[in-house]
């Protein structure tokens, strides 16, 4: 059993993972059922309730369910939640199943929906009416609450308890029927009001709610319980492990109980895992809905959203978010993930895939003075480093160039160590080119640097400048006449604290106010034809993804996905 702790480094719980590896539990129930005959093959399901984008937690189990399906060569079904018509849409249907082909997954056969079976779980619900097993019971909400007791006490029967199976079952079609006000009746399992499990305590099998539906329109005012309604559906669509988080452990007996009581086709076992839990991060529909609703963000799809269609907007890869969830394993307990590791499971992919790129993000100007006007002299530089059968891309060379202003300083007290860029009658090699030195700076009437002007030295591409020469490091750079203009959206995480929705705290109030800062950059003119959703290292600035909806070639937007390096580690 591991519970992680958001202290742990990143590189340490990776090791963690890999010695946890060979031990998930649930490959090893598996394994098991197979070895044992218990199952022929397996089926999984993901059963996500269409109220709301799907988020990161979501990505864990999904990754979960699919991914065993997968590794046991068995299904995986996609199956719609759909038992809450108040809350449900088909937007977030739409986007949950655009978000689960995203990551890599394909459901089994159609989709399902549990409002396909609303029939059956109604026969279902007469069935156990007629075997004494429930009843229609007439106590409002606040009633029923007082009758169900606390945890220590039992709670107390209903009055409404031991009507008639006629009675019971004329009450339930005319709540069907719709004759009944919201609130005013529940279809209730008879079971155990002294259960120390309250969830056994004669619990709510149907409840009148006057809402349309997104697929079942008018037809039904009667809505089944999660309970009534989830096992249910596992066992009509033959589902072999049913996985879900550990919050629904104390209602296992309950999923049992119908499975013993119901004439199911198929007989389906729930088992729970730890929900993923990230710091800095919110995952509860809720709260993302709150923050789409109240504007705080740009949608459920804004790039500091943790839904998984933000975070694909924000330049994350699928391969990175299921390398972050075999990192972290699959636990008995709930626990707290540090979001680095995620962050590290996303700049490991990056830096692997996304091809090299420079932009400017503070362009100050430079002018190799022994250029002449006109100077145009194509430089090839990789596309990779790593990789150079990736190619190369072609950078310009002129006269005119930026490099960005924080990597200029007149001071020429800093040491070298200090300071690796370029400084003024100092040497500093452009990044792929040639070396330069900083001969003079102009400035405006407010004193401001406008330009520095500088001097190449001769055959220093790719080759060390003469003796006495010594660059204090290396500087990006891109030609001032053949590079473009590119709106760089600049992102950073959404919460300033770590837990934003500990007890007792509003998680708007540590919005950081900062998440967001759009600049106007400067980047390789290549660069406009990048299709939206393309990869890139700006070097020494950070990875970037040209925008999923904004980009074009007249209009070049990159979103920042991550920086290079873990800036958040070195402020804590
Ligand atoms: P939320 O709390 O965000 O509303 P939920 O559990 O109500 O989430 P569902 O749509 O019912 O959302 O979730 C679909 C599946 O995803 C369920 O099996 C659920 O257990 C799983 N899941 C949801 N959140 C997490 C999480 N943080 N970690 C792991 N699995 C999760
Ligand atoms: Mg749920």
């Amino acid at each position: 059993m591991l519970s992680y702790d958001v202290s742990l480094h990143p590189d340490c719980l990776y090791t963690m993972s890999i010695a946890e590896k060979n031990s998930n539990f649930l490959e090893q129930i598996i394994e098991k059922d197979l070895e044992e005959g218990r199952v022929c093959s397996i089926h999984t399901r993901f059963p996500p309730e269409p109220n709301g984008f799907l988020h990161i937690g979501h990505a864990k189990s999904v990754c979960l369910n699919f991914g065993l399906a997968e590794k046991f060569q068995g299904q995986c079904n996609l199956r719609f939640d759909d038992t809450n018509p108040a809350k449900e849409e088909q937007v977030y249907v739409n986007a949950i199943k655009e978000d689960i082909q995203w990551l890599g997954f394909q459901w089994a056969g159609d989709i399902h929906y549990a409002s396909d079976y609303f029939d059956t779980f109604y026969q279902w619900a007469q069935q156990l009416i007629k075997d004494g097993k429930a009843y229609v019971c007439d106590l409002s909400p606040a009633e029923a609450k007082a009758y169900r007791g606390w945890a220590t006490t039992p709670g107390k029967e209903s009055p409404y308890r031991d009507r008639s199976v006629q009675e019971n079952l004329d009450l339930l079609e005319r709540m069907k029927q719709g004759e009944f006000e919201e609130g005013s009746k529940t279809l209730r399992a008879r079971m155990d009001m002294a259960s120390p499990n309250m969830n056994l305590r004669d619990p709510i099998l149907y409840r009148i709610r006057r809402q349309s539906h997104h697929q079942t329109g008018n037809k039904w005012c009667i809505y089944p319980s999660y309970d009534f309604a989830h096992g249910q559906e596992d066992a009509i669509e033959g589902i072999t492990h049913s996985i879900c988080t550990l919050e629904f452990q104390d209602h296992r007996p309950l999923y049992d109980w119908f499975m013993d009581n119901l004439p199911v086709p198929h007989r389906s076992r729930q088992y729970e895992f730890g929900r993923l839990n990230l710091n800095y991060t919110v995952t509860s529909k809720r709260k993302l809905k709150q923050l789409v609703d109240e504007k705080s963000v740009d949608g459920w799809d804004d790039p500091r959203m943790p839904t998984l269609s933000g975070m694909r907007r924000r330049g994350y890869t699928p391969d990175a978010i299921k390398q972050f969830c075999d990192m972290i394993g699959v636990t008995k307990s709930d626990g707290i993930v540090d979001v680095a590791m995620l962050e590290h499971a996303l700049r490991n992919d990056l830096n692997e895939k996304a091809a090299r790129a420079m932009a400017i993000l503070d362009p100050l100007k430079v002018v190799i003075t022994n250029l002449p006007e006109g100077h145009r002299e194509t430089i090839d530089a990789p596309i990779h480093p790593n990789y150079p059968e990736r190619g190369t891309r072609a950078l310009s060379l002129t006269r005119e160039i930026y490099i960005d202003r924080n990597d200029f300083t007149e001071d020429t007290s800093l040491s070298r160590k200090k300071f690796k860029r370029l400084v003024l009658s100092e040497w500093v090699r452009l990044r792929n080119a040639y070396v330069i030195k900083a001969d003079e700076v102009c400035r405006n009437d407010e004193g401001v640097i406008t330009e520095v002007r500088v001097s190449l030295v001769p055959d220093t591409l790719g080759s060390n400048p003469p003796e006495g020469i010594r660059p204090r490091g290396v500087v990006h750079w891109v030609s001032a006449t053949e590079g473009m203009c590119a709106e760089l959206r600049l992102y950073d995480r959404l919460f300033t604290e770590e837990a934003p929705d500990r007890d007792g705290r509003d998680f708007m109030d540590c919005l950081n106010k900062d998440s967001l800062v759009i600049r106007q950059g400067w980047i390789e003119k290549g660069l406009a034809s990048a299709k939206p959703e393309q990869h890139f290292q700006f070097e020494r600035e950070g990875y970037y993804v040209t925008d999923r909806y904004d980009h074009s070639a007249e209009h070049p937007v990159f979103n920042l996905t991550i920086g290079l390096k873990d800036t958040w580690a070195k402020k804590a």
